[in-house]
């Protein structure tokens, strides 16, 4: 890091609500090429470093895919050395703990700080306040010039932690900077004169509370003011230590998109767009143009679904409260945008109404993809599939306005060190020693293997590994939930959160189905059959219904087929709780199959498919997300598609709702 302020590179911000980390002891010590010495050393003093190891609890500081992908991301960045940064919140709790009681999900809280985190390094020097409410006015300055001031309102404290993320065998290691909210030092005098102890004390606790919990929901916008808080808390701070660590090297304010590029994960830090502007327009005192050209310079965004419930808005009333300077200058952006839209497309009004960042409801609502989009200068899906519907559908009209190649497509990836040399450390080794150590830093390497894949010896190391991994998770199965499974039957997985869009549902059916037709066989019949496990993982949000009733679905089932004597040899079904990370690392090494099945057009990468794949599992999927990405790499014999394609699923879906028509021949064969 020193040598990164000393050569004062441009450096590349990823801004993210979400980090889902997990542990990293594991992580640390291989990325450092230490885990011999320490694993040695915790010997002779009486430990085994692999109970040491599960002794950590997981940050998991985001819902799924997207703050995954954040963490793998700062993994990769530090692999690479670049001059990186993350900037996050440091959340009291993160994603809550699932038990499953009585067939139902619970939730409880996850208190991952109970025994202190030693992945961070206090900066109770590196501290920002953070304004809320208030009012905003105009005044003359002294050149005579017309400002605006935004004043009065709440003050909070954002304190810096940060989490080291060491690179792969170099000699880099970045920050991960979290912040977290607490009460400014001043007590309010007035409220102590007045003798109101209990309010002093209750608008201390307020300020601790903005960081205190992740919100739970995946691909789904809660409009709760305490969220809104949270975003605007979050780039107000991290755009203070931006700005201050430029400001350092006594640069102009023109240098600033030379020196930094801030990337946005989803929507969430879309606030930092209109933060940045007003900081170079009311407190340094650029002009307007001048300070837009720079923000859109600086910033760039990354789309993450096309589903409309997840596209977030807030409401204009709230906004208007929490952060009145904000609205207004939002209102100047989409002005000054919406006349270049009628100087190119006049009295075309319902394309402004369309285009608009304020959608015309009641009341009135920002939209933020919109704001992120018309405040960047680069717009990203997360793969191929997505990022044609992110240009033909869902942002069309912007398409048409600042032309094609401001949206590009950035396929979503994940770390091998983690999600092969970690998770499945016998497999690593196998492919170390057939083609030496060069895939850990570039996985095209893994292409080597081919010439091995048909040699007998090989083939046998590799299910010896399968098989050992398979041991593994049925051990934690037996562990968690008292199940036996069969390790030499067939073992078929979905895991990932539960959402509708990713058919869990459909799955379910399957089995039953599967269950019936087994049910049906004589007993010679059933013995041809593949013995199978059918492992499902993931949570739902506390909110979401369907979800919930789905996992309740799944344990049913569960306590059928399993208890079944007739079948029960041949079909297994398991819920496995508490999905995170760290359980992620047992089961996708284990997988033989893996699911990937959400209706097409509705995944926009999927990152799990990945792992699996990494590990050297099958997948059945659907046309959607990076399954076909994966397809291409993997081949037709690895991947196994089925379903409506994304063009076709409109006309599906009308002609079920709305005519008697049959559904597919197909379909009725397999009936
Ligand atoms: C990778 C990962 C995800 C994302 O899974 P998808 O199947 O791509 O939705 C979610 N949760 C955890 C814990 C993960 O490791």
């Amino acid at each position: 890091m020193q040598t990164h302020t000393l050569r004062d590179p441009k450096r590349v911000y990823y801004m993210s609500l979400e980090f889902l980390l997990g542990r990293s002891l594991d992580n640390a010590l291989l990325n450092l090429q230490l885990k011999n010495k320490y694993g040695q050393a915790l010997n002779s003093l009486g430990f085994n470093l692999e109970d040491l190891i599960q002794e950590e609890d997981d940050a998991a500081l985001g819902n799924g895919g997207l703050g995954r992908l954040a963490a793998c991301y700062m993994d990769s960045l530090a692999c690479l050395e670049y001059p990186a940064w993350g900037y996050g919140l440091r959340y009291t709790y993160g994603i809550f703990k699932q038990r499953i009681v009585d067939g139902h999900q619970t939730e409880f809280p996850d208190y991952w700080l109970n025994f202190g985190n030693p992945w961070e390094v206090p900066r109770l020097d590196v501290v920002y306040e953070v304004r809320f409410y208030g009012q905003c006015h105009k005044y003359v300055d002294a050149d005579g010039s017309v400002r605006w001031k935004w004043d009065g309102g709440d003050k909070v404290q954002a304190v810096a932690y940060d989490v080291p993320i060491p690179g792969f065998n170099n000699q880099t290691c970045l920050n991960i900077r979290l912040w977290s909210s607490k009460p400014k030092k001043q007590f309010d005098l007035g409220l102590f004169n007045e003798g109101n102890y209990d309010k002093s004390v209750e608008e201390q606790q307020r300020a601790e509370n903005i960081t205190s919990v992740l919100y739970p929901n995946d691909n789904h916008m809660v409009g709760k003011e305490l969220r809104l808080k949270q975003q605007y808390f979050f780039v107000c701070a991290t755009l203070k230590d931006v700005i201050r660590r430029f400001k350092k090297t006594n640069r102009p304010w023109a240098d600033f998109p030379d020196q930094v590029a801030v990337q946005l994960n989803d929507t969430h830090p879309t606030l930092g767009i209109v933060e940045l502007q007003r900081r170079l327009v009311d407190i340094e005192g650029l002009e307007w143009d001048e300070a837009w050209e720079i923000v859109t310079r600086v910033f760039a965004f990354t789309n993450h679904t096309v589903l409309p419930e997840a596209l977030e808005t807030w409401p204009v009333p709230m906004m208007a409260h929490l952060l009145p300077r904000h609205l207004a200058i939002i209102y100047d952006i989409n002005l000054f945008f919406l006349q270049k839209v009628e100087a190119m497309f006049p009295n075309d009004r319902d394309r402004l109404r369309r285009m608009s960042i304020i959608e015309e409801s009641s009341p009135q609502r920002v939209r933020m993809a919109h704001l992120a989009i018309v405040g960047s200068h680069c717009v990203n899906g997360v793969a191929a599939l997505h990022s044609e519907l992110v240009k033909n559908v869902i942002f069309k009209d912007f398409v048409d306005f600042y032309g094609a190649d401001k949206f590009t497509n950035v396929t979503n990836g994940i770390t091998p060190r983690r999600w092969l040399n970690q998770a499945n450390p016998q497999l690593a080794s196998l492919i170390t020693a057939t083609i030496g150590d060069g895939w850990s830093k570039d996985l095209t390497e893994l292409a080597k293997l081919k010439a091995h894949a048909d040699k007998p010896d090989f083939q046998k190391k590799w299910m010896a590994i399968k098989k050992h991994n398979k041991q593994r998770l049925a051990d934690l199965i037996r562990k968690q939930s008292g199940i036996v499974v069969d390790p030499e039957s067939l073992f078929d997985v979905q895991v990932k959160r539960i959402h509708e869009y990713k058919r869990q549902l459909m799955n379910i059916l399957g089995v039953i189905h599967r269950y019936l037709a087994l049910k049906r066989m004589t007993p010679a019949a059933r013995a041809n059959e593949v013995k199978r496990t059918v492992i499902f993982g993931g949570k739902a949000a506390p909110g979401y219904y369907m979800a919930k009733l789905v996992i309740k679905l799944i344990n049913n089932v569960a306590n059928i087929v399993n208890n079944d004597p007739q079948t029960r040899d041949y079909l297994k079904v398991v819920y496995i709780f508490d999905y995170n990370v760290s359980l992620a690392e047992i089961i996708i090494p284990a997988s033989d199959i893996s699911q990937h099945i959400s209706t097409a057009g509705t995944e926009a990468s999927g990152t799990s498919n990945m792992k699996f794949v990494l590990n050297g599992g099958l997948i059945v999927g659907t046309v959607d997300g990076a399954n076909i990405e994966i397809g291409e790499e993997i081949g037709d014999e690895n991947i196994f598609f089925f379903g409506a394609l994304a063009h076709e699923v409109d006309d599906i879906r009308h002609a079920q709702r709305y005519r008697q028509v049959k559904m597919d021949a197909h379909l009725e064969v397999v009936l």
